[in-house]
């Protein structure tokens, strides 16, 4: 069967990188999330005292950053590593990182540096890519572009019970602040704002449940699959 790309873009903490590796897992394909390599390269920044609002110097020091994925064999679970290190829960408990993610994502010079990447993880396709850009500027031919919403409150909700299950304390208000303002500055951002691309299929998951989400995903990935090989 034909491999395609499937491209999953969408506001902040509406489950898609939860069904990504739904996704992934079900067809055998890897899986990219690429707002863990933003959230990497923001960490990075941060330790290293680095000025966010100084582009010429952020983009002086991307050379010496590499991220990469690897599996926990004890969970399964994909892992994201900054220099070889185990970064995956810095990475998404730190509040520093998630107040200056935005900011750093807005900056062409990151933006380039991840997107060549990315292009490479998906160079030969079996890939499902989870983001803000994947469908409109990383992979604009992906054969099946998903674009994922959810209403704000359900998904400061979710996201404050992921915070919990990592041994976060915050709050919901926190939460819900946080994410208004990331989904503002990425949706109004230069370089590549989160926009729905042309062709993408918009799925509002906040009354779905995850088989209802998976079972009509899982449909849709059949049909272009199913495209895919007539080409
Ligand atoms: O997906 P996640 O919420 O972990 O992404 C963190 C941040 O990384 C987003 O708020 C956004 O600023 C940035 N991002 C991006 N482009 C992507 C993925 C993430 O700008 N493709």
């Amino acid at each position: 069967m034909k491999k395609i790309i499937i491209a999953i873009d969408g506001y902040s903490s509406c489950g898609k990188s939860t069904i990504a590796k739904e996704l992934a897992t079900a067809l055998n394909y890897h899986y990219v999330d690429t707002g863990a390599m933003y959230r990497a390269v923001t960490l990075f920044l941060l330790q290293n005292h680095i000025d966010i609002y100084h582009p010429e110097m952020v983009a002086m020091a991307l050379g010496d950053i590499h991220i990469s994925f690897e599996i926990n064999p004890s969970t399964q679970r994909q892992i994201t590593l900054l220099n070889g290190e185990n970064v995956e829960n810095e990475i998404r408990i730190n509040s520093r990182v998630a107040s200056a993610v935005s900011e750093v994502s807005s900056l062409s010079e990151v933006r380039k540096f991840l997107v060549k990447q990315q292009q490479v993880l998906g160079a030969h396709k079996g890939i499902v890519m989870d983001g803000r850009d994947i469908g409109t500027v990383v992979f604009p031919e992906a054969e099946l572009k998903l674009f994922i919403t959810a209403e704000p409150n359900i998904r400061a909700q979710r996201r404050l019970d992921e915070l919990k299950t990592l041994g976060q304390t915050t709050t919901f208000e926190e939460v819900l602040a946080n994410l208004k303002k990331r989904d503002e500055m990425d949706s109004n951002r230069a370089d590549s704002p989160l926009l729905k691309a042309k062709d993408a299929i918009e799925i509002d998951n906040s009354y779905l449940s995850m088989d209802e989400q998976f079972l009509l995903i899982i449909d849709l990935v059949k049909k272009s699959k199913g495209q895919a090989q007539q080409i």
